[in-house]
């Protein structure tokens, strides 16, 4: 017997659980060793034969009940031992662990009360409910936190809140410029900028990437967005530091206010309408040149429905055939003949039509579709080419996201390639890159070009004049020739234009650049250009871009077109 006891004893001290057995008098009947440490119990005082009445009162004394008396403490146990049912109860120690405790009665009277310890689990299940709900970088609540609040705030304000989206303009350049430790440490600026323009109550979070949310409350009218807007606009003023650069992040806002939401709809479905009209909104004031905020409107949809449909068009595109290289002259003033062709991409829309490049390179960069795109039009352009004189160069125009590393083969990579597919000699080629949008001023752009121009092409700066006309720009990167933007050309012959232009002649011919005039069009502007010594012109006076079949006619009739 007394054997089974001990036996008995030494399993229940060896329990993970903390347990206490009490007779139908409430007497300690047995104690284990985890109850002792668990409440820290002296095992002189809490042992067979004592009281609840000095398990309460020791339990008191050495802390359990912070602040709490004895009666207290004794009624409520009282009124759990009167049901004479089982109870499940938690509390919190206060060393902060978490208790799970369950008494039992038992059949022959008394009761079995055991405890568990439950801190771990509970802090995992409260870190777990915070990151499906928190943005880990930035510790803001996250896309599923906004739609819960928006769901939440619905029947209450009766959708009485604004919703505003924002993005950080080029934060994709940022991160390819400064590292994607920098983009990291930027979006923390940022979250934190944001949290300070709202007021309490108010909800921002990151819906991931360079995406954020406000949701403002008690503020049903419109106006009330757009002064949040102006206030997060002023905010982001002042440069960030990131890693020691200074880094000027502006923002895009899309405004959906209460009235723009469907009346009558379900929280569900009228909290996603808002998201996706603040959304659209966005959309088009990034598109507007970023840094500022718009609110939604119903011709946003019909755009973009269009655009939409475009780009479901334009990912089928290229398998479907649809593309081709219209080509234009470009003709030497000295030499009064056709030096090379500028290939200029189409795309003839089943419906639509001839589709300008201006429309689809933009999307078909933005999609992720340039790098296939522009590798055809570098190889059309390249075979086309060999059927020419040798003296006639072919110009393609690459965009910066060619530069950029993606998955397939570098650029230097693809041209060596189509280069010796096609063999047509290095020097033919023509690299146009335009300086509307900026190259990574990085060592890897800088290694291509230098690769590039190891392969015997031509590297032309293009666009001249329209966006980065940095000094710097020309002094980073090795090109060879620079083309004017048509913009200036076409106000030839007002005199700052005359300046201009000839002050980039001036520039170029320093730096050991050809140059070359885009977009003349009257005798007037060629008259001058000959007259500044620029050494190529290109426009609709001399031809406009025609299909390949045209090109032995142009090479006749070009140059005649100098003497009209
Ligand atoms: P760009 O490279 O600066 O090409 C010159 C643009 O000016 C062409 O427009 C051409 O048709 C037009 N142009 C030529 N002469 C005149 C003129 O006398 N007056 C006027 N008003 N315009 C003239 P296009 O073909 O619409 O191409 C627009 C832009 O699209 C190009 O500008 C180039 O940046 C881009 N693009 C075209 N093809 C490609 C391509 O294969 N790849 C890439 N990445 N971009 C391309
Ligand atoms: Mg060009
Ligand atoms: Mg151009």
């Amino acid at each position: 017997m007394a054997e089974t006891q001990g036996r008995l004893a030494a399993a229940l001290n060896n329990m993970v659980h903390a347990l206490m057995m009490l007779d139908a008098e409430r007497r300690v009947v047995f104690c284990n060793r985890q109850m002792h440490e668990m409440f820290g119990f002296d095992p002189d005082i809490v042992r067979p034969g004592t009281t609840m009445d000095q398990v309460i009162a020791h339990s008191i004394a050495v802390g359990n009940f912070p602040g709490r008396g004895f009666e207290d403490v004794s009624r409520e146990i009282e009124r759990m031992f009167v049901t004479g049912k089982r109870a499940a109860f938690q509390r919190q120690l206060p060393n902060g662990r978490t208790i799970a405790a369950y008494w039992s009665p038992i059949a022959c009277g008394g009761w079995v009360c055991t405890y568990e310890d439950i801190s771990v689990r509970v802090s995992a299940t409260a870190r777990a409910t915070h990151l499906a709900s928190h943005d880990p970088l930035t510790g803001l609540p996250n896309r599923r936190k906004l739609h819960e609040a928006m769901l939440t705030a619905w029947p209450q304000t009766g959708n009485g809140f604004n919703l505003l989206c924002l993005e950080i303009d080029r934060f994709q350049a940022i991160c390819d410029t400064c590292g994607h430790r920098a983009g990291d440490v930027l979006l923390q600026h940022v979250a934190k900028r944001l949290a300070g323009c709202m007021r309490g109550g108010d909800l921002v979070a990151h819906l991931g990437g360079a995406s954020f949310a406000l949701l403002q409350f008690n503020a049903a009218a419109p106006e009330a967005a757009t002064s949040l807007a102006d206030r997060v606009r002023e905010t982001m003023q002042p440069p960030v530091t990131v890693e020691g650069r200074l880094v000027l992040a502006t923002v895009s806002v899309g405004i959906a206010a209460p009235a723009s939401a469907v009346p009558g709809v379900s929280p569900q479905s009228g909290a996603e309408e808002m998201l996706r009209q603040a959304t659209l909104a966005l959309h088009r004031a990034a598109a507007d040149g970023g840094g500022h905020a718009q609110h939604y409107a119903p011709d946003m949809d019909a755009a973009a429905q269009t655009r939409h449909q475009l780009e479901h068009d334009l990912r089928g595109a290229l398998a479907a055939g649809q593309f081709e290289l219209h080509y234009q002259p470009l003709v030497s003033l000295s030499q009064r003949r056709v030096t090379g062709f500028e290939a200029l991409l189409r795309w003839r829309h089943p419906e639509r039509g001839l589709v300008s490049p201006g429309v689809f390179i933009p999307l078909a960069e933005e999609l992720g579709l340039i790098a296939a795109i522009g590798a055809w039009a570098l190889r059309t352009a390249c075979l086309e080419a060999t059927t020419w004189p040798d003296d006639v160069r072919v110009a393609v125009n690459l965009s910066p996201l060619q530069f950029a590393a993606g998955n397939g083969p570098a650029l230097p990579v693809i041209v060596a390639q189509v280069l010796a597919e096609t063999g047509l000699p290095g020097y033919r080629l023509e690299l146009e890159i335009t300086e509307s949008v900026r190259l990574q001023d990085n060592a890897h752009t800088l290694a291509m070009l230098h690769s590039l121009r190891d392969l015997g092409a031509v590297i032309a700066l293009d666009d001249f004049g329209t966006g980065y006309s940095s000094l710097s720009y020309l002094r980073c990167f090795p090109f060879d020739k620079l083309k004017i933007d048509q913009s200036f050309v076409r106000e030839l012959p007002a005199t700052g234009s005359i300046a201009i232009v000839r002050a980039v002649i001036a520039l170029g011919a320093s730096l050991g650049m050809s140059i070359v005039a885009e977009g003349v069009e009257t005798s007037a502007q060629l008259a001058i250009l000959a007259g500044e010594t620029c050494d190529e012109i290109q426009g609709y006076l001399l031809s406009c871009p025609q299909p390949a079949a045209e090109v032995a006619r142009l090479l006749r009739e070009a140059p005649e077109r100098l003497a009209a």
